[in-house]
This record gives structure tokens, C-alpha cells and sequence, in this order.
């Protein structure tokens, strides 16, 4: 049961870190916009989280083109 849970994450993880738009995403915090207003360094993305930590993926695909 162990083997098949850590080659679950194993996959999961090449998943993650293959995916192209989960890289060379860099949020910093906007603190002159509302608390957890995060911007994205790369793309210029702009979201802002619930919990005020930056979020975890790259949003460039969600955004209109500038
Ligand atoms: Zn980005």
C-alpha cells in the first residue's frame, strides 16, 4: 500500500514540475494593492488569494493579452 501511495505522489510531483506553466512563476506580494493581492514577476498575472499565501500555479493563460 505504501509503494502504490508514494508512486502515486512520485507521478504527481513529475506532473507538477513538468507542466510548463507551473514554471518561471514568481509571485510577489503587491503591498500597494489590497492584503494577498499577489502579481506574477513572469507573466504580470495579477490574482489575489484567500489566505493571503501566493498561489501555486501560473495564471498567464488566464489573463488577456497586454
Ligand atoms: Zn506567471
Amino acid at each position: 500500500m505504501l509503494l502504490i501511495v508514494g508512486i502515486i505522489v512520485t507521478f504527481v510531483l513529475i506532473v507538477v514540475f513538468s507542466n510548463p506553466r507551473m514554471r518561471g512563476c514568481r509571485w510577489r506580494e503587491d503591498r500597494r494593492a489590497a492584503p494577498g493581492t499577489y502579481r506574477c514577476a513572469a507573466c504580470g498575472a495579477h490574482t489575489v488569494t484567500a489566505d493571503g499565501k501566493p498561489p501555486r500555479v501560473c495564471l498567464a493563460d488566464q489573463q488577456p493579452p497586454r
